[in-house]
C-alpha cells in the first residue's frame, strides 16, 4: 500500500505515476454524493477519520491528506522538475 502523501492543497498531478490530474474524496451519504455527480470526485464514505485521504489517484491509487505544515509543494517541485527534464 503507498504512503499517504501530505499536501497543502490538491495536487495538480500524481508525484508516483505523473498522471495530470488527482480525484477529490467526497465523505457523506450516498444520496449527496449521486447528487454532486461530478466525474472528478470519489467516494470515501459516510464517515471521514484522521486517517482518511483527501484526495487520490485512480491510476496509481495515491493517497493525498490536507495537513497545514506538510513541506510537500517542496518536494512535489522537485519531482516535477525531474520529470520535466526527462521529457524534455
Ligand atoms: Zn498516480
Amino acid at each position: 500500500m503507498s504512503k499517504l502523501i501530505e499536501v497543502i492543497e490538491k495536487p495538480n498531478f500524481c508525484p508516483k505515476c505523473f498522471r495530470e490530474s488527482v480525484e477529490k474524496v467526497f465523505y457523506g451519504t450516498y444520496e449527496e454524493f449521486s447528487a454532486i455527480n461530478s466525474e472528478n470526485l470519489l467516494f470515501g464514505g459516510s464517515r471521514k477519520y484522521n486517517f482518511m485521504p483527501d484526495f487520490m489517484c485512480i491510476h496509481c491509487q495515491q493517497e493525498f491528506k490536507m495537513s497545514n505544515t506538510a513541506p510537500l509543494e517542496v518536494v512535489v517541485s522537485e519531482n516535477y522538475k525531474e520529470f520535466s527534464e526527462k521529457n524534455s
